[in-house]
């Protein structure tokens, strides 16, 4: 497996992978054209993470003990293709969020491959996690804002660490704001926005780096219905543009409704992965290669 340290010096390989993830497997709308980069964009070397060819999560035997022996995960293979949505379900405790951390390098497996865009996360050194993090969007039940900055600030900052202009901030910002439906709103503090406004501008600040993987845990946690079914459509239009979305949840009738990719969990292991709901039983969905 190419360690990225040696890819960042062939820009040829990476030009390809690059290309290849980037099919869209539905023509992009109009209103959500602005999260794929003009291809001018200039990145400082070696400061993106491009997922290479393949399956953009790749988990093989992968067993996560806490201290003593608490299982997070008890032995997960499962793969997940560039382009798809899928549902991450199971009650509280099965594992969700320790898959989850296990893809930004939160957490460390104990034993097996965790593999990203191609990458053995136990391969990638130290030094690098900060850009694996910056190229995966990540989106959290409590939101994870800055309460001192306003919405624009919020999603400003994301863009500044990953060395955008002013200009290209500037930019980019009510761009986004308004294709999450934020439009207007930028100047507010999060206080001053609710719950599903909140967690918008989390999305807006998960996008706007353009990542190929949008990884939310529980991300309708705190919300009522109506508003969590707002931030799913959400999350469905961005997956539209190509970007593959994983989501853990344990909101069945969301789940239900969207009839997506489930992986369920229990105590740390897979029980079901097929279309369909929640709690359909796998012999009467097909199931996913
Ligand atoms: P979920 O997100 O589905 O609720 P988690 O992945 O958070 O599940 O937890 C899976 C299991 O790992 C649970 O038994 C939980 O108590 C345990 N666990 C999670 N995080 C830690 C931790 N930091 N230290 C010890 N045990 C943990
Ligand atoms: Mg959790």
């Amino acid at each position: 497996m190419a360690r990225i340290d040696d890819d960042m010096h062939d820009a040829g390989s990476t030009q390809r992978a690059f290309t290849l993830v980037e099919v869209a497997p539905e023509p992009v709308p109009a209103d959500l054209a602005v999260v794929t980069p003009p291809s001018s964009e200039k990145r400082r070397r070696g400061d993106v993470f491009r997922p290479g060819p393949g399956p953009m999560v790749q988990f093989q035997g992968v067993i996560k003990r806490y201290d003593g022996d608490v299982r997070g995960l008890d032995g997960v293979s499962v793969s997940i293709a560039a382009g798809e949505f899928v549902f991450l379900v199971g009650q509280s405790g099965s594992g969700k969020s320790t898959f989850i951390r296990l893809c930004i390098r939160e957490l460390r497996a104990t034993s097996g491959h965790v593999i990203i865009g191609g990458r053995d996360l136990g391969e990638l050194r130290r030094s690098k996690v900060p850009y694996l993090r910056r190229a995966i969007g990540c989106v959290f039940q409590d939101f994870r804002l800055l309460p001192d900055r306003t919405a624009s600030e919020n999603v400003a900052y994301a863009l500044q660490v990953t060395g955008h202009s002013r200009q290209e901030v500037n930019r980019r910002v009510p761009e986004i704001l308004a294709l999450v439906g934020l439009d207007g709103k930028g100047d507010r503090l999060p206080r001053e926005l609710s719950g599903g406004e909140q967690q918008r501008v989390s999305i807006a600040r998960a996008l706007v780096n353009q990542p190929r993987l949008l990884i939310a845990d529980e991300p309708t946690g705190n919300l009522d219905p109506d508003t969590s079914q707002g931030i799913m459509d959400l999350l469905t239009r961005i997956n539209r543009t190509g970007t593959t979305v994983l989501v853990a949840t344990h909101d069945r009738d969301t789940v239900d409704r969207m009839q997506q990719r489930v992986i369920a969990l229990h105590n740390g292991r897979i029980v079901r992965d097929a279309e369909g709901g929640y709690n359909e039983d796998p012999g009467d969905t097909g199931e996913i290669a």
